[in-house]
């Protein structure tokens, strides 16, 4: 068994990043999360939250995969949206392996001949993962991979299920030998190099996307600001949720503050499961104006403000 890159003998050692590429919803955090073991990256049943960059890291015999879960592709209409799209075109033109998730149920989506568009135009070969084929006939699906063969674009085509893990074990095999041989990046028992406190706010986000869907979308980010280890082994995280306005606040905040508490309470069970320990959580709700136009935003995000 290979240790990292330091092992001599045996099988040399490979590594390369993999991007996940797809529309919005079609399971990439789910895959990334199934491959990886572990929550690293934020599942949504609604759209997509994904904003930062988020790697999941995985060994698979002697290879180490990175993935990079991109950002959900769709069409600019703001600033942010134009930097987000940049970030995962940044991480597919960086990566070793570009994979293309579809969602058999939905194979049609604009978002996803988009990609398709923008992988031909860049000369990117890509890996099929035709995703959710619990939710098809075996038939259908046939059907669906030819279709998508006849593309010219995919060297190869796997079926999976997120979900229930089928087809799970070829694809984390292929990408396995994919990636090139060289040095491991990163040590063996690092699953994310998202910082944990960058990974707390994630989930304060999704649980206030949750609750508040439509009502407001880009307008909120989360901070953690202060990380406090106690002696008793818990945890006590102080995060600050930004708006751009008055009234945004007070819908989180919700009456005599009782969102905002559902919300707390929702974040701190999630992190106690992830932690696995005890964690004390301090939400607070600031008025921080234009953040969409804070160039320093765009640099904590990991996204270029220029895109
Ligand atoms: P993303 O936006 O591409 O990251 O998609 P998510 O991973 O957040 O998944 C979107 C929704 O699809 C969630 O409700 C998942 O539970 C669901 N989903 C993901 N993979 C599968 C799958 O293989 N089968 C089924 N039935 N649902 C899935
Ligand atoms: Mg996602």
């Amino acid at each position: 068994m290979p240790t990292g890159p330091e092992t001599g003998g045996g099988a040399a050692t490979r590594c390369g990043f993999v991007a996940v590429l797809g529309a919005p919803n079609v399971g990439k955090s789910t895959l990334v999360n199934r491959l990886v073991g572990a929550k690293v990256s934020i599942v949504s049943p609604k759209v997509q939250t994904t904003r930062s960059r988020v790697l999941g890291i995985l060994i698979e015999g002697p290879s180490q995969i990175v993935l990079v879960d991109t950002p959900g592709i769709f069409a600019p209409r703001r600033r942010l949206d134009r930097a987000m799209i940049a970030a995962a075109w940044g991480g597919a033109a960086d990566a070793d392996v570009v994979c293309l998730l579809v969602d058999c149920a939905k194979p049609d989506s604009d978002d996803t001949r988009r990609i398709v568009g923008q992988l031909k135009k860049s000369r990117r070969e890509a890996v099929l993962v035709l995703n959710k084929v619990d939710l098809i006939e075996k038939s259908a699906l046939l059907a669906l991979a030819a279709r998508f063969d006849s593309e010219g674009l995919f060297t190869d085509t796997l079926m999976v299920s997120a979900l229930t893990g089928d087809g799970v074990g070829d694809l984390l095999s292929l990408l396995a030998g994919r990636v090139p041989e060289g040095p491991w990046l990163f040590p063996e028992d690092q699953i994310s190099d998202m910082p944990e406190r960058l990974l707390a706010a994630e989930i304060t986000r999704e649980k206030l996307y949750l609750q508040l869907r439509q009502e407001l979308p880009y307008a909120a980010t989360v901070e953690t600001e202060t990380w406090t280890e106690n002696a008793d082994g818990s945890v006590r995280i102080d995060q600050v949720i930004f708006v751009e306005k008055p009234t945004q606040k007070a819908i989180i905040l919700g009456k005599g503050g009782q969102r905002i508490k559902a919300l707390g309470a929702a974040a701190r069970t999630e992190l106690e499961d992830l932690l696995e320990r005890r964690v004390h959580l301090f939400v607070f709700v600031k008025v921080r104006e234009r953040w969409g136009d804070d160039p320093e935003r765009y640099r904590d995000l990991g996204l270029d403000f220029n895109a």
